[in-house]
């Protein structure tokens, strides 16, 4: 059976349907690209390998020499997404993913180099250049003569980037381009921008641009002074009237903020794999570290509360590889709608990753709060990650909104289709939309042939009965808080991210279980039975976490909450003093 590759397997679970054909099997990397890694990653061990020392050095001064630039230039380190005729490696989003996961495991600041570049810098000219833009800047791009970078915050614009003030104003064949933009990675080394203006005679609408340092008028600020990423390049840039040529638009004039968003989810396998490789890192480390450290006698890798937080570095790390892995094989296999699945990838794996780093450090100890050891740089290194890219708030609030506003245009329809039944019963009945007709079942218990996920293996059917309950009361539980709210389900932030939450978790359960039974069925039970005893705390995390935010949507202390933020924003500090 042909899938309808304009489905999306979040919105659609919001409804109560698990379109389990999309996420399985479990995706899997192409052998000739995996063939192609494999050896890559071994000349990035000999390359990195003994270069610790170095990463902690340049963390401390800010930057990364000249010469390791030229070396990652010369790695290949700038053509992993270009295609081969143009130089580049060509990899898919599974092997780019993979591919930033392995320099993730080496050190921060080169993989955001290498994923600022890829991931968003030059993702637009990819998926939205035209033949000429591509032939005029792919050889440059894949050899590292130009680096790109990605330019759109301001200093008044973040998370609500459509508010940007960075005008383009048209002057015969070139766009004039004048404004700032605030904290672009790559921006002290790149050459190439992909930039976003509001476009004159546009209605207020942005375009995509592209710019490059030669046009004139463009300028960086210094290195900023960075918590983290310390080596990578942070710069503000000025553009001071450049005259961009016609030809450079990116997409459409007036549709760049679309253009962002889709190279923002595109570029998210990057991100997600740097956060994979960072907790293999971590969990490397963390176990060496228990088993050479002892206290009261013991090694500190035999106790409880050492092995619990090595336990669930573990289950993190399999999920979030499984999330990961899974939105990229949704890109590979060419889904169109996959904003709400790379959103929680994005979202999930940036959390479990700075969980993982938190308590290596606390496995560490004192030692771990040393600078001569990598604990405290991982931590510093991955706080941005909860906050570029799509703060992590503003991200769960798309993956809930999103489901919503699918749920809103079936209840619309649904409430047409009951004023019929109540004109004309018989006739009204032949009109209840689908939703309707599965509201009934759901009610009733009756058809819905998508409320199971038969493809999961019989061996995991207990965590598998886990994510169809949880599928059912996601869908009641998005129908009753819109019916709820109604509209004003854009203002009620804390209802809207306990259903991202509850979305977030049934995603990567669902991903978990795909990976598991795919295992199950290439490798048999035995060699499975430690992924199935992953999927089994998973699916055991996921039921308590989700029954809690279920039984919150109506038992919750919110506006005590927000009385008390009221009040404290109010006074401008905390009042009671016990002295
Ligand atoms: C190291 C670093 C590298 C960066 N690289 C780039 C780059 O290469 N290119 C680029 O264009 N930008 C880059 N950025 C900018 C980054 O994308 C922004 O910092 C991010 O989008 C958040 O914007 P902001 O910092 O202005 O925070 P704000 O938008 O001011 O948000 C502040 C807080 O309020 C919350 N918030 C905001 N709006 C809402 C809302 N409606 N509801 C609830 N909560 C809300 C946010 O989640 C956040 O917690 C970088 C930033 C850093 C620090």
């Amino acid at each position: 059976m042909e899938i309808n590759k304009t489905m999306s397997f979040m919105r659609s679970l919001c409804m109560g349907e698990i379109e389990q054909d999309i996420i399985y099997p479990f995706p899997k990397m192409k052998n000739s690209e995996k063939e192609m890694l494999t050896g890559i990653f071994s000349s990035l061990e000999n390359w990195l390998k003994d270069k610790g020392g170095d990463f902690r050095k340049w963390d401390r001064a800010g930057e990364l020499p000249p010469e390791f630039l030229q070396e990652m230039r010369e790695m290949g380190m700038f053509s992993l997404i270009i295609p081969e005729e143009f130089g580049g490696l060509g990899l898919s989003s599974t092997g780019y993913s993979r591919m930033l996961q392995e320099l993730g495991k080496y050190d921060g600041s080169v993989a955001l180099t290498v994923g600022a570049h890829s991931s968003i810098g030059m993702r637009g000219l990819l998926l939205f250049g035209t033949s000429e833009q591509k032939a005029k800047y792919y050889p440059k791009l894949s050899s590292g003569e130009m680096i790109a970078a990605f330019c759109l915050t301001e200093p008044g614009a973040g998370s609500d980037a459509a508010s940007i003030k960075t005008k383009a104003v048209l002057d015969g064949d070139h766009w004039v381009l004048t404004g700032e933009k605030l904290w672009i990675t790559n921006g002290g080394i790149a050459d190439f921008f992909t930039v976003f203006a509001k476009t004159e005679g546009t209605d207020g609408q942005m375009t995509a641009f592209i710019v490059t340092r030669d046009l004139g008028g463009v300028s960086c600020g210094p290195h900023e002074d960075k918590m983290g990423l310390r080596a990578s390049s942070t710069t503000t840039i000025h553009l001071d009237q450049v005259r961009v040529p016609k030809e450079n638009v990116l997409g459409e004039v007036g549709k760049g903020f679309k253009v962002a968003m889709k190279i923002l989810n595109a570029g998210r396998s990057g991100l997600g794999g740097g956060c994979v490789g960072g907790m293999k890192h971590l969990i490397e480390l963390s176990t060496k570290q228990a088993k050479e450290r002892s206290q009261f006698g013991k090694k500190i890798a035999d106790y409880g509360l050492i092995k619990q937080k090595i336990g669930h570095m573990v289950v993190e790390c399999y999920a979030t590889e499984a999330v990961v892995a899974l939105v990229a094989g949704l890109v590979d296999q060419g889904y169109e709608d996959y904003a709400v699945e790379a959103a929680i990838s994005k979202v999930f794996g940036t959390e479990s990753l700075w969980r993982t780093a938190d308590e290596a450090l606390q496995i560490a100890g004192g030692n771990g709060y040393m600078c001569e050891f990598p604990y405290e740089r991982i931590v510093r290194d991955c706080r941005i990650n909860r906050i570029f890219e799509g703060t992590n708030e503003i991200l769960r609030l798309f993956i809930a909104l999103s489901a919503m506003s699918d749920v809103g245009a079936q209840l619309k329809e649904l409430a047409s289709s009951l004023e019929g039944i109540f004109n004309d019963p018989i006739k009204g009945f032949g009109l209840l939309s689908d939703y309707g007709r599965k509201k009934l079942s759901q009610v009733t218990g009756v058809g819905g042939s998508k409320k199971t996920f038969t493809q999961a293996h019989p061996r995991v059917k207990a965590q598998t009965a886990i994510f169809e309950e949880g599928v059912r009361d996601l869908s009641v539980a998005a129908d009753r808080i819109l019916r709820k709210h109604g509209k004003n389900i854009i203002g009620k932030q804390f209802a809207t991210k306990r259903l991202a939450d509850i979305m977030i978790d049934l995603f990567a359960l669902s991903c978990v279980i795909s990976r598991v039974s795919t295992s199950i069925h290439e490798n048999g039970e035995i060699v499975a039975e430690k992924e199935i005893e992953i999927l089994t705390v998973f699916a055991g995390q996921v039921r308590r976490r989700t029954k809690s935010n279920f039984g919150k949507i109506d038992d919750n202390d919110d506006e005590l909450i927000k009385s008390l933020a009221n009040h404290a924003l109010d006074k401008e500090k905390f009042i009671w003093d016990n002295v």
